[in-house]
């Protein structure tokens, strides 16, 4: 292929399609498919990707591995020194909690990365590629060198092709050249010796602005200029999420404190004489307690979890960290048609010759009207629209189509006289037209927003012929259009002209004959109301940002309870383009508004002065034009079904419904990834402080330690591990849309989760250790100030009482971390399995622990006497009545808060 691919723009499309063993017609499938074998998927390599022991060594070499190394390190020494002092086997246990945790944390990673991967599979990129004799849709992926693609209006390029032909078409290329301003192409040879400047080459990785072409593919996959791209850009390191990067900086931030805390630890027992080798190890075991190595990793895993749970719901995350910023989003701008209606459209009123038609059965009222006008309204009906007829139906606008089907159900056997000529829909001209040939010469049809029609009209079809379009005349017209809008109805005009010769827009488009309004009902889409609620409750303002009209749009703004208020702000289009940033910025304050008659390219500029307000933008969009906000926007929403691929490709997310209800419950899984990360680290900073209390009581106290490094490290890395994965995996917790949005700068550790954390489930926790280790060494004969050897049964039955009554609290914690306010029994027992199968591991492992002697050995544990259990039991039932009681509580006293247990406020 190299050969071809430097001349290919200056070929003719004949010479171009020879050069590449193809055709006009498309290669034949068979042909196709030994290309696909030779040439492989047109995909772009994920060279990023690290190799996959490169990832599982990273595990291993990161600050908190570089940590429990030095330790391990210290120990073996140590043991080396002092032979059956039991530092060697330490040494090895903590080796083994470093791999333990690396291939954990590995394992989180991977999953992590195959979830979302598994997300991309979800939604290929489909186009239309010429094969003889027919059209077929392929995934992009399977396109080869000398295939024929058609492209049309929101395509994405998915290879570098060479056009053949070109009907206006306009590509934007901001993705390769960085150039904003679309480019206008055309099939001709070219004398550009630059592939990027030549006029009659597409890219891959451009979309398609307006017009279509067909084109023969000459590059694929990382052979086009995208993947030479991606080859320089990949190797870049991709950034971490907010609050990846949040999480980060906390556990680094958590570890050097307990650096600091084993420091002084250290010194404490050195001026207590205690022997350096001791000392070091009480210091590794404090720094040990606190270090929160496997944060980091639980973090990534809950946010691909909650992606897959949001990819169940039909929303499709593309980027990861729009998981997050769901959960803070402020303001909603979005779509009317498609949207929060069903796009499903009906003509309920007719509006000819100065009578109105329709409210019940439309159809038989037209009988009703004067005929000739109504005739030629229906003939505009059924012969004005862009469909394109595919096996025997119409494809294309749902609107149009519902105007085709009213007009052929009306008279199914008028004769269709295809158009000679289209000027297409456009949104910022809002009207469209054909022109065809009739007996009595040519015709043309043009319909659109009523406003537009009766610039360029001058007269009127009345019943008996047209009359001059009166002042008179024009308020008859502008006063049905407000009824019909006043109902919700998207009104049209229509409109038509008797001509000699065809000419381009501004020839054809005048003195044209205004034949009568049409009234389409798009309903509502069920479930759109209650999610209108939700969003008020949850403090999410709502805008709506349409091109119908300002009553149109009001109307189903109240019948969707988007708008409550009696007078809500409306800007249209033109009062827009005459507003300053300043102004539009306090337009914004008021509580309700919405935009109406937006042109393409205004709904950038509204995203643009929300962001400046400091609100968290989520934005919908489906059109070529709606990129750039998509692209502006804190989460660009694409629409699966009516959206291009354009606006795919530019968005965070495809809702693959389309539905506003599906974004809302979006919404409310990104809150509940944040919530749950809040939740697993309270779970697992209580054990912390549990862990931390023998130290302070040796150090204190001077009596012996209640738990060593090794049984720290298998709370940590042992028992704590999969329950706190579990409440990672928690579904939004009850209303977590009763309350505002959290503010993106609201930091994961308030002042209140640390206090809840530590000063009140840790204080039960380590009351649970130490009153379990006290137990049994009081039991056993011991007194205060004596001295007890590591090797002691008793010790170890101690210690490991004190190990059993730290687990046993957490397996109550999970339940009661559920939620900071709602009672742990408000929940089903069996909603959340990796919850309930990490607390089952969780007792098995407490029994282990305790009850198996090689493991005993391991741990420096043995079995206590069984009535040891009898003191352990009632703290766990404490810990669940306090926390209850706590709850009960704030519940009475109406407490507004998150997770945290602080009250959340909006920006
Ligand atoms: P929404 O926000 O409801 O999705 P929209 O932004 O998609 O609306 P546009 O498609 O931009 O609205 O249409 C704007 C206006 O242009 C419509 O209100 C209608 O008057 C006119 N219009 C829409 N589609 C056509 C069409 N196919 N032919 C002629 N006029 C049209």
């Amino acid at each position: 292929m190299s050969g071809t691919r430097p001349h290919i723009q200056h070929l003719t499309s004949e010479e171009a399609l020879r050069s590449l063993g193809s055709g006009p017609e498309g290669l034949p499938e068979a042909e196709a498919a030994r290309r696909l074998r030779e040439f492989g998927p047109n995909a772009l390599e994920r060279l990023e990707r690290e190799p996959a022991l490169r990832q599982l060594l990273r595990q291993f070499i990161h600050f908190f591995a570089l940590l429990l190394w030095v330790a391990a390190g210290l120990a073996f020494a140590a043991g080396w020194r002092q032979p059956g002092s039991g530092m060697g086997s330490l040494g090895f246990a903590i080796v083994g909690v470093i791999l333990v945790n690396g291939l954990f944390s590995f394992w989180q990673a991977h999953k992590a990365e195959a979830a979302l991967e598994a997300l991309k599979r979800l939604l290929p990129q489909q186009v239309r590629v010429a094969r003889p004799g027919r059209v077929v849709l392929l995934p992009a992926w399977e396109v080869v060198p000398g295939d024929v693609l058609l492209l049309g209006e929101g395509d994405a390029v998915p290879a570098d092709c060479r056009l053949l032909e070109a009907e206006g078409i306009r590509v934007d290329t901001a993705t390769v050249t960085g150039e904003s301003v679309p480019k206008t192409l055309d099939a001709d040879p070219s004398d550009e010796e630059s592939v990027l400047a030549a006029r009659n080459l597409l890219l891959a990785g451009t979309g398609v602005v307006s017009g279509q072409g067909r084109a023969v593919v000459y590059a694929t996959g990382m052979r086009t200029e995208f993947g030479a791209i991606a080859r320089m850009t990949q190797q870049v390191e991709k950034g971490l999420s907010p609050l990846q990067a949040h999480v980060a900086r906390l556990s680094r931030w958590i570890g050097a404190l307990s650096l600091g805390i084993g420091l002084v630890f250290f010194l404490l027992g050195h001026r207590m004489g205690i022997p350096p080798m001791a000392n070091l190890m009480f210091t590794i075991g404090v720094i040990v307690a606190n270090v929160p190595e496997g944060l980091l990793p639980t973090v990534t895993l809950a946010l691909a979890m909650g992606a897959q749970r949001l990819a169940r719901k039909q929303a499709l995350v593309r980027h990861l960290p729009a998981v997050e910023a769901l959960g803070s989003a402020t303001v909603i701008c979005t779509d009317k048609t498609g949207t929060l209606t069903e796009n499903r459209m009906e003509v309920r009123r007719l509006f000819v010759a100065g009578r109105e038609a329709g409210h019940e059965a439309v159809p038989a009222a037209v009988g009703s009207l004067p005929s000739r006008a109504a005739e030629r309204l229906m003939e505009g009906m059924a012969l004005c629209h862009g469909l394109r007829r595919v096996e025997g139906a119409w494809r294309g606008d749902p609107m149009e189509q519902a105007l085709v089907a009213f007009a052929e159900g009306l008279s199914p056997q008028a004769p269709g006289t295809p158009a000679i000529q289209e000027l297409a829909f456009d949104a910022d001209r809002r009207r469209m037209s054909t022109l065809h040939r009739t007996p009595d010469g040519l015709r043309l049809h043009t319909k659109g927003a009523p406003e537009t029609l009766l610039e360029l009209a001058t007269a009127v079809l009345a019943a008996e012929g047209p009359a001059p379009l009166t002042d008179a005349l024009r308020r008859q017209l502008q006063e049905s259009q407000a009824r019909m809008a006043d109902a919700g109805l998207r009104v049209l005009a229509f409109a038509t002209r008797d001509l000699a010769e065809e000419g381009d827009a501004g020839d054809l488009e005048r003195e044209l004959v205004i034949t009568g309004l049409v009234g389409l009902e798009d309903p509502p889409r069920a479930e759109v109301a209650e999610a209108m609620a939700i969003c008020h409750r949850a403090g999410i303002k709502v805008i709506m940002i349409t091109g119908d009209h300002p009553r149109t749009a009001l109307a189903i703004g109240r019948e969707t309870g988007l708008l409550r208020g009696p007078s809500p702000v409306v800007v249209t289009g033109e009062e827009l383009r005459r507003l300053s940033d300043t102004q539009l910025q306090l337009r914004l304050e008021a509580p309700e508004i919405l935009f109406a008659r937006m042109g393409a390219e205004q709904k950038l500029r509204i995203v643009q002065a929300l962001k400046r307000k400091g609100h968290l933008v989520a934005v919908t969009g489906d059109g070529v034009n709606d990129a750039p906000a998509l692209r502006e926007a804190d989460i660009g929403i694409a629409m699966g079904r009516s959206g291009t691929e354009v606006a795919k490709e530019a968005a965070d997310m495809v809702l693959l419904d389309d539905h506003f209800a599906t974004l809302v419950r979006a919404i409310e899984e990104g809150r509940a990834v944040f919530d749950n990360v809040r939740k697993f680290l309270t779970y697992h900073m209580s054990s912390n402080v549990a862990e931390l209390a023998p130290y302070l009581a040796w150090a204190l106290l001077r009596v012996p330690l209640g738990l060593t490094v090794i049984q720290i490290l298998m709370v940590d890395l042992g028992t704590d591990m999969v329950p706190a994965l579990g409440l990672g995996a928690e579904p939004p917790e009850p209303g977590a849309m009763d309350r505002p949005p959290r503010r993106p700068s609201e930091p994961i550790l308030t002042s209140g989760l640390v206090i809840r954390t530590y000063l009140w489930l840790g204080a039960v926790e380590a009351a649970a250790g130490l009153s379990g280790f006290f137990f049994v060494l009081g039991r056993g004969g011991w007194r205060l100030g004596q001295a007890l050897g590591g090797e002691a049964v008793l010790y170890r039955q101690a210690t490991a009482a004190c190990l059993a009554g730290i687990i046993l609290t957490q397996m109550m914690n999970v339940f009661v971390c559920r939620h900071p306010r709602a009672s742990a029994f408000a929940f089903p027992w069996l909603g959340n399995r990796l919850l309930l199968a990490g607390v089952a591991l969780e007792a098995l492992l407490l029994m282990a622990f305790t009850y198996l002697p090689p493991v005993n050995r391991i741990l420096g544990t043995a079995a206590f006497p069984a009535e040891t259990w009898l003191v352990l039991l009632p703290f766990p039932l404490a810990l669940l009545l306090l926390e209850e009681g706590r709850k009960v509580l704030l519940r009475r006293r109406g407490w507004q808060g998150g997770v945290s247990g602080t009250a959340r406020s909006r920006p």
